[in-house]
């Protein structure tokens, strides 16, 4: 499928697609260019939903890369740190790979061994982003869409039900881009859909991002065992290097003599949203302060994972040659909590035969 390229120079929504390349089963991927009336761009692949550029401008209107990813679709099928990663189906980790539902017990891929200890990371082997999706691209309004359209068969890396997942990405007007996630299934399931972006708000992937500024609305986080599996208690961040309920550089405390963050090796955990009821709020700012770029993080989710970068180390060598440093980008995953088929006190995950599930995130971006 081709689309149109827009006129040069257009001041209109617009959205293009090229070839992006050939998966392993010989099928071709596309990369579509979401440009807003704004200049904004943001590049996807319905390989894996992934997105492979974000360009926004700093405080100067200097348009730059602010997210990790390759130039090649090569390159991303071969990827192992969910760089742009659509995640599913179920986001972040379920310990040792299982857990019972209804009374039956599910054994899922394990494809990750934090410490030595086994369980299944962002939907298994092949999870929702190493899959082709259908794309239709989208003009509505004064917004540039792409909707994706992936059905995951019943039993996929040992998951019940057969799930049909929908994720449209908008690309607005107001330099929003808005990912609305929609699965419907046959058999009751386990459903936890979230974006992996890393960021980089300095652009061109560029260091690492200890001197990114974050807030995150959160009064209480999910602390791990040794395998990054949530122990089930819902700490208090007061008075720790986990309160981020006013600005604070990452770097700051990321060094700090605390257990949590050894286990980690940096920020890699569940915030739980202070949230009055349902419905988006803020869940996290990050600002790079020479910049200016300012992200804001909107979500109907309860939690947010914030991935610091912790396994980066240099050897993903990224787009125009970039090799990621340690840290080098940040995360910030909406979503339900890590391993919550195994803790009945979490807010539920169970997808049901009739039910909706139905989820959005706003990624914001501007300059101060
Ligand atoms: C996890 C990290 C993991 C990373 C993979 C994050 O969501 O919390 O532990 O290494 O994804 O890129």
């Amino acid at each position: 499928m081709i689309v149109p390229a827009p006129p040069p120079g257009a001041k209109a929504p617009s959205i293009t697609g090229v070839p992006f390349g050939t998966t392993r089963d010989g099928r071709e991927a596309m990369l579509f260019t979401l440009v807003n009336a704004g200049g904004m761009r943001v590049d996807i692949t319905n390989y894996g939903a992934l997105i492979v550029r974000l360009l926004c401008r700093d405080r100067s209107g200097r348009l730059d890369d602010v997210v990790l990813g390759y130039d090649s679709l090569e390159a991303y099928l071969g990827d192992s740190q969910y760089f742009g990663a659509l995640v599913g189906r179920f986001g972040n980790r379920i310990a040792r790979g299982t857990f019972t539902l209804d009374g039956a017990t599910f054994t899922l891929a394990t494809n990750n061994k934090p410490n030595g200890i086994p369980c299944a990371l962002h939907g298994g082997s092949v999870g929702f982003n190493k899959v082709l999706w259908d794309a239709t691209p989208l003009l509505v309004g004064d917004a540039a869409g792409l909707r994706l359209h992936y059905v995951s068969a019943d039993g996929e890396e040992g998951y019940p039900g057969r799930l049909e997942v929908t994720v449209h990405y908008w690309l607005t007007h107001g330099n929003e881009l808005r990912v609305v996630y929609e699965a419907a299934t046959d058999k009751a399931t386990p459903v936890n859909l979230t974006q992996h972006s890393y960021f980089n708000l300095k652009g061109g992937g560029g260091g690492d991002i200890l001197g990114h500024r974050v807030t995150i609305n959160a009064s209480r986080y999910t602390p791990v065992d040794a395998g990054l599996i949530p122990t089930g208690e819902l700490a208090s961040v007061a008075g720790t290097p986990f309160d981020f309920r006013t600005e604070h550089a990452v770097g700051e405390r990321i060094g700090a003599p605390d257990r949590q963050l050894g286990i980690g090796n940096g920020y890699d955990h569940n915030w739980v949203l202070d949230r009055g009821g349902p419905g988006p709020v803020l869940a996290a700012t990050v600002c790079e302060p020479t910049t200016g770029r300012l992200l804001e993080v909107w979500t109907d989710e309860p939690g947010v994972q914030f991935y610091s970068g912790n396994f980066l180390d240099g050897t993903n060598v990224g787009k125009g040659g970039h090799p990621y440093p340690f840290r080098g980008g940040l995360c910030m995953e909406t979503q339900h909590f890590p391993d919550s088929p195994n803790h009945p006190a979490f807010p539920g995950t169970i997808l049901r035969p009739g039910g909706k599930y139905e989820t959005s995130t706003v990624f914001r971006f501007s300059a101060r």
